[in-house]
């Protein structure tokens, strides 16, 4: 008889683990194995499950480059001994915490599924109870050469499987919490789990390498009509801040003021790196194509290219964190690594 697919839940907490305290109306986390408690169908899937869970489980607005350390050793430390992860999270850092895994566990051949909920378990329209056990199918599910169909960090919510590191959290209060707007879902849960092999992730076949250090010294400028450059002087200071990502208008457009472009020219003089993506919530950056950005591409801004904000972050704090030379940094940052970004 053909062994039973043994997975390893990852509890760090969120909605889906969460009950009301009747004291103060808040939310809070509750002793993970109450799951099963609310979710008795787990005990009839076809799977063998295990849980590890966080010792103090903490509201995803707590994430840290830290407890995503923390959650990348919990698969590295178990990962021959199972044959799929699923990562119980809140939705609201979800997607952060995603680009980091995937930068982290490279070349994997076996499912992280990160998923949540929007609605606690224990509520009676809880979104968690399908999300669960359809990311813990996911997570089981084998091709007929007995591997994983899924090789790779993914997001699962509300009936789509997204590649974590495309994947931006779009609502606060839906279901369809989750998009994916410059890369297709990998899977779609009907009837049946309907997969888009072709847009699977495909190892290379070094194996599991596992990257832990991130710089977090790094910041997040979102530009605005009006914006004082000299408000933001601090910020281009390279004793601080060692990498800075840039949301800009469009296809990377920026207001060509004399303070801005000096502030930014000075901090990448003086071994500053800046990233250039895009506010809005689709298409991609193309340095270059109106006036408006072609003096980034002369003082040596990178293009983020179509990469979400939540992964030019963690992009951005991985290289600082595991390359020593800025040449590579800066050779890194454009290309795709792990899937972040169209070429
Ligand atoms: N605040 C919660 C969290 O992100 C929301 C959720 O789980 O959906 O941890």
């Amino acid at each position: 008889m053909q062994q039973k697919p043994k997975l390893l839940i990852v509890y760090t907490g969120g909605t889906i683990g969460m009950i009301n305290d009747p004291k103060t109306g808040q939310l809070i986390s509750f002793d993970f194995n109450h799951i099963y408690h609310h979710v008795p169908e787990l005990e009839r899937l076809n799977v063998q499950l295990e849980t590890v869970s966080f010792e103090i489980p903490v509201d995803s607005s707590e994430m840290n480059p830290l407890l995503w350390k923390e959650i990348a050793e919990m698969i590295h430390l178990n990962y021959d001994n199972y044959d799929g992860f699923v990562v119980l999270h809140g939705s609201d850092t979800m997607a952060y915490t995603a680009s980091a895994l995937s930068f982290m566990l490279q070349n994997l051949s076996k499912p992280v599924i990160l998923t949540g909920s929007q609605l606690p378990i224990g509520t009676i329209r809880t979104d968690g109870k399908e999300n669960l056990i359809t990311a813990i199918e996911i997570a089981a599910s084998k091709n007929s050469q007995g591997e994983s169909i899924v090789k790779e960090v993914a997001v699962y919510f509300e009936y789509s499987l997204y590649r974590g590191n495309r994947s931006s959290k779009v609502s606060a209060n839906q279901f369809e919490a989750f998009s994916s707007p410059n890369y297709p879902e990998l899977a779609v849960a009907g009837v049946e789990i309907d997969y888009n092999l072709e847009r699977l992730l495909v190892p290379k076949k070094e194996g599991l390498k596992l990257f832990t250090n991130f710089e977090n010294h790094v910041a997040l400028l979102k530009i605005f009509p009006g914006f004082a450059a000299n408000v933001y002087k601090n910020l281009f200071d390279i004793h601080q801040v060692k990498g800075i990502i840039m949301e800009t208008f469009g296809a990377g457009n920026a207001p060509s003021s004399d303070d801005f472009r000096q502030l930014i020219g000075t901090y990448i003089q003086n071994g500053g790196i800046v990233l250039n993506i895009t506010q809005c919530s689709s298409g991609s950056v193309q340095q270059g194509k109106y006036e408006t950005s072609s003096f980034f591409d002369k003082i040596g801004v990178i293009s983020g290219k179509d990469m979400t904000t939540e992964t030019a972050i963690a992009k951005m704090m991985y290289l600082l964190g595991s390359e020593s030379s800025k040449e590579e940094i800066l050779k890194k940052l454009p290309i795709s690594l792990v899937g972040e970004l169209s070429e």
